[in-house]
């Protein structure tokens, strides 16, 4: 099946019980059995059941298995927000001493959580220029046991060559987690590149609502975990295969720290999975065109967007999301009151610092995400002061532009 049709009819099981077709919510923290040896055997895996919510459950499994099977994925994990997919997700990989080579441009909780909570707990980090494959392997020590990116760093906008990148990991057996957030399965084929783990903030695109958070892990089953850099997931292997990277970040990590996601949240995030091939198709549609439109408005210093053909990645995003560029565009316009009248100015598009909603949003990332940055350093992560970061949505271009035109011509 083609990912339209996966996205509608793969892994969307009706309810068992009752044949409802949309899968329900199962709004409970236990589960009950009727003997305690049925029990205990569900406790030691020997039989298949859910024991608490906090571990697993029904509507937040059926939520996994539908973006597992849209990632070509080995297995997947749902978690409460994007924040603690990559939180679970290298808390998994790593611990203190070991060390990680990350992209500069990330989104700016990323940068904090690194910072504020796994350098703290002895994690060390390599930052390098995202797009710059050979520092990736120049950085590579003894200890390095995960290298983590964005396919498109934001509000930069810039784009690394995930191929290349894949290849240096492959070649040292490090493991490469990628947040796909912005471009989602639907724009990157991420397991044929070579990724071994991608993580989505599932608010954003997937979702496609703005209403919900929650994020997801996927293991793509490109990673070797027998012959893993972690003692911690070798030693699992010996009991689960190749589901030991899985097992060790939900029964070891998530369970334990309770980085869950709520069966209602998995309900409606599951919900835009069935629109959002549709959806993706339109925001990068729309983002292109009033791209376009803001290279040649005179009020427009420069705009960073993957899909002009000016931009430097333009190439490599190209290929690697298959002509289609996503729906973010940064704009910078001279200085940061003009930034500010422009956010304020436009009456469609909603000043607030999330992505990936149907709505187009605005906002100014260096006095809001970037705050703890200094000026220098959040304007190599694109977050200039005089830089608007735009979620393309899906209203009319028309609309779009008019009302971007209408604010722009007041500075
Ligand atoms: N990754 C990216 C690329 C993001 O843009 C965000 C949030 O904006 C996150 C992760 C964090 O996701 P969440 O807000 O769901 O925790």
């Amino acid at each position: 099946m083609k990912f339209e049709t996966k996205a509608i009819h793969g892994a969307c099981e009706p309810d068992p019980v009752t044949g409802a077709t949309t899968y329900p919510i199962y709004q409970t923290a236990s589960f009950e059995y009727e003997t305690a040896q049925e029990h205990s055997d569900v406790f030691h895996g020997r039989k298949f059941g859910h024991q608490y919510s906090r571990v697993t459950n029904p509507t937040v499994t059926s939520f996994e298995s539908r973006i597992n099977l849209l990632s070509n994925g080995l297995g997947t994990i749902c978690t409460s927000s994007g924040m603690s997919a990559i939180s679970t997700a290298l808390m998994a990989l790593t611990g203190a001493g070991d060390h990680i080579i990350t992209g500069k441009t990330l989104f700016g909780g990323t940068h904090y959580l690194f910072r504020h909570v796994l350098e703290n707990f002895g994690v060390e980090f390599s930052i390098v220029a995202s797009t710059d494959v050979s520092a990736y392997e120049n950085a590579i020590r003894p200890n390095t046991k995960a290298i983590f990116l964005e396919t498109i760093g934001n509000p930069k906008l810039d784009v690394p060559n995930l191929k290349a990148i894949s290849d240096i990991a492959k070649k040292h057996n490090i493991p490469l987690v990628v947040d796909c957030t912005t471009v989602t399965p639907y724009l990157l084929d991420a397991k044929t590149i070579g990724i071994d783990i991608i993580v989505l903030s599932t608010t954003k695109y997937l979702c496609g609502s703005g209403t919900t958070v929650g994020g997801s892990i996927t293991d793509l089953g490109n990673y070797d975990w027998k012959n893993a850099k972690s003692d911690k997931i070798k030693e699992l292997t010996k009991k689960l295969g190749e589901m030991a990277f899985l097992g060790r970040a939900r029964r070891q990590i998530q369970s334990n720290i309770g980085s869950i996601m709520a069966p209602m949240n998995a309900f409606i995030a599951a919900l835009g999975l069935d629109t959002l091939s549709l959806r993706m198709e339109k925001h990068c549609q729309n983002a292109l065109e009033l791209a376009q439109f803001f290279a040649h408005h005179p009020k427009v210093k420069s705009v960073a967007y993957p899909g002009l053909p000016t931009h430097p990645d333009h190439a490599i995003a190209k290929a690697q999301f298959g002509n289609r560029f996503g729906g973010l565009i940064t704009i910078r316009v001279g200085s940061k009151k003009n930034a500010y009248h422009v956010i304020d100015e436009t009456k469609l598009a909603r000043t607030l610092v999330n992505i990936g909603d149907t709505k187009t949003l605005v906002a100014h990332p260096q006095s809001t995400i970037y705050r703890d940055f200094t000026l220098d350093e959040a304007g190599e992560l694109g977050a200039h002061e005089d830089a608007i970061r735009i979620s393309v949505g899906l209203e009319h271009i028309d609309d779009l532009k008019a009302d971007f035109d209408q604010a722009l011509q007041g500075i």
